[in-house]
């Protein structure tokens, strides 16, 4: 398959309004006048590449995905740099483990190729979309779904690879507050040869009911514990987890099928060995947890994803235990690092993995 075919949106958003829009972007609200979109049969392979008006998807109720939720999905930055460049943030990781969820959910595999140039071409179609503020990104969200018309359970024959671009800000509002976590005892995310290492909707959907508990238990956001014992903290329901021992060095839990490989997640581990630091991918225990955090063995924890990229935790509560990290605020190893990433992503600070690419 050749290059992407272009069919400019007729009707752009005009300057004033988006001016606008950009202005207070949020997160995840505002969309750019454009997406991209390739499709596969499984007798033309992967075919018809555009860039065309962002708009509504036409779907037939018989589409399989609206039935066996055969779905993927990514979440990555474009930022806008210092020096006037725009540079996506390890856009290969992304391709790659999109490739691995499509293999889990019997998906077709879109090479990686073509998942970088779409999400390229999009990029450079609405580079006026990338939001002027702190925190300003085109956050990209490239999906599948499985658009064949039929009923029967199998994997389908046809798929519908789409990416949207969403003009967005910093996550928190007025910078990174340290937020408080419920540990869910009732619910969990992923089983062994389940599902939690793909990024797929259902995984999400799963998750929302264990996050309307912690909400309407007066917290911000659900800690998952492992399915089997219940007791090793596997990570968030959008976010994955660290913790910063008093001797410096830092604990994350193992990726072993269960839980999602963050790429913020294996940035943060290589910057920190970067720094000297010792990073430990090990099982963590609740108990353990609050027991550290009471006897000061542990002195900071903090979440990381694509989205808010590194969160402190300042408050864990499960039933019967509530406990403060630290002094319940930022520490110091979690503004460090954060500051670290956030400069790379913009430009602002030295490259040595090759990690942004610049388009
Ligand atoms: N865990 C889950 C369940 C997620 O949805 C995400 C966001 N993709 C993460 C962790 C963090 O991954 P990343 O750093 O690649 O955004």
């Amino acid at each position: 398959m050749t290059g992407f075919a272009f069919e400019p949106n007729p009707t752009p958003m005009s300057v004033n309004e988006r001016s606008g829009l950009l202005a207070d972007p949020g997160f995840g609200r505002i969309f750019t006048d454009h997406m991209a979109t390739i499709r596969y049969s499984a007798d033309k392979g992967w075919h018809d590449a555009k860039i065309t008006a962002r708009g509504p998807l036409t779907v037939d109720p018989a589409t399989a995905v609206l039935h066996y939720a055969q779905e993927i999905f990514e979440g990555l930055k474009a930022y806008a740099l210092d020096d006037g460049g725009i540079a996506m943030f390890r856009a290969d990781a992304n391709a790659a483990r999109f490739r691995k969820s499509a293999q889990r959910m019997a998906m077709a595999e879109l090479p990686d190729e073509l998942f970088v140039e779409s999400c390229k071409q999009l990029v450079l179609t609405d580079r006026d979309w990338i939001p002027n503020v702190d925190g300003g990104a085109l956050y990209l969200r490239p999906f599948m779904i499985a658009s064949e018309v039929f009923l029967g359970v199998k994997p389908a024959a046809e798929y519908l690879y789409c990416v949207l671009a969403s003009s967005v800000g910093a996550y928190w509002k007025g910078g990174a507050r340290a937020v408080s976590l419920w540990v869910s005892h009732d619910y969990t995310r992923a089983a062994p040869g389940g599902t939690g290492e793909a990024k797929c909707g259902g995984n999400y959907a799963t998750s929302l009911v264990a996050q309307q508990d912690a909400i309407a238990r007066g917290h911000d956001q659900v800690v998952f514990l492992d399915a089997v014992e219940r007791r090793w903290i596997e990570e968030l329901g959008g976010m994955n987890i660290f913790f910063v021992m008093a001797d410096g060095s830092l604990v994350t839990p193992p990726l072993g099928g269960t839980i999602l490989p963050g790429i913020t997640r294996a940035s943060l581990i290589q910057l920190a060995r970067d720094e000297g630091l010792t990073v430990r991918e090990e099982r963590y225990a609740i108990e353990q947890w609050r027991a550290d955090a009471e006897s000061g063995a542990l002195v900071e924890s903090f979440a990381c994803g694509t989205a808010a990229v590194v969160t402190p935790i300042g408050r864990v509560a499960g039933p019967g235990y509530d406990f403060t990290i630290g002094s319940g605020g930022t520490g110091q190893t979690t503004a460090r690092l954060l500051a670290r990433l956030s400069d790379l992503q913009r430009g602002r600070a030295p490259d040595p993995h090759g990690w942004l690419q610049r388009i």
